[in-house]
């Protein structure tokens, strides 16, 4: 069965100081030892994170580009995360997609580069407002997984955490219910059974993102195919520790 995967993404939030004070209490806090948690960090504050976070808790970056080094100004490469301590990079979230005009196949390429250098990624999918209203849901997620699909290896999916985050629900307050989730997760599940291998598909983590909290987490983390969540705002708060005791 599936590890339960919790993680936080600190968007670009934080400082020396904020930092040092939420790993004090996340340090000080329980941590389930069956759920798997990783908590992302903007680049500049990674390796700070790193040295002062719980061994126990992994680090990531929040996104990286598709070359090792060079003349690439302002960029920042998977070995270089790699090397001051991060494990994983979420890659594709829809705030690179949307506001930053990331496409399908940047993110694609970003995870092919990230595995190769040893990271494990979260690969971020999600349908904006309008594409849910006009029923479109499950062909976008289906879509920005495919560009992963057609240039990753089978083996590759070991070392993938997909996360469902509705653009709709992400900073909002308005949670995707239990249900909305379960029937997009089972929808990508389905999805990867076809397009990849059953394997993959029964053995992918697929979470859950936009508007986790500490109440509202609960009820979510029961249904089957939901393997964990991706956290933003609650995430620079000790209000995180409840969510990693969501199926508790
Ligand atoms: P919020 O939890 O703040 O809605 O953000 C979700 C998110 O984008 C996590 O990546």
């Amino acid at each position: 069965s599936r590890t339960f995967w919790v993680g936080g993404n600190w968007k670009m939030n934080g400082s020396v100081a904020a930092i040092k004070e939420l790993t004090s209490t996340f340090n000080a806090g329980s941590s389930p030892s069956d759920v798997e948690v990783v908590i992302g960090a903007p680049f500049v504050y990674v390796h700070l994170l790193s040295e002062s976070l719980r061994k126990d808790w992994a680090v990531a970056g929040e996104n990286c580009y598709v070359k090792a080094s060079g003349a690439y100004t302002g960029e920042i490469s998977p070995e270089m995360l790699k090397d001051v301590g991060a494990k994983w990079v979420i890659l594709g979230h829809s705030e690179r997609r949307n506001i930053l005009q990331e496409s399908d196949h940047f993110t694609a390429e970003k995870c092919v580069k990230a595995l190769e250098a040893g990271l494990k990624v979260v690969l971020c999918v999600g349908e904006l407002l309008e594409e849910r209203e006009a029923g479109t849901t499950q062909q976008v997620v289906e879509r920005q997984l495919a560009a992963a699909v057609n240039v990753l290896k089978e083996q590759d999916w070991s070392n993938i955490v997909v996360a469902y985050e509705p653009v709709w629900a992400i900073g909002t307050g308005k949670v995707a219910t239990p249900e909305q989730a379960q029937e997009t997760h089972a929808a990508i599940r389905e999805y990867l059974k076809t397009a990849v291998s059953p394997k993959v598909a029964e053995e992918t983590r697929i979470v859950y993102g936009g508007s986790v909290n500490g109440s509202n987490c609960k009820d979510a983390a029961q249904k089957p195919d939901v393997d964990g969540f991706l956290v933003g705002g609650a995430s620079l708060k000790p209000e995180f520790l409840d969510i990693i005791k969501a199926t508790q």
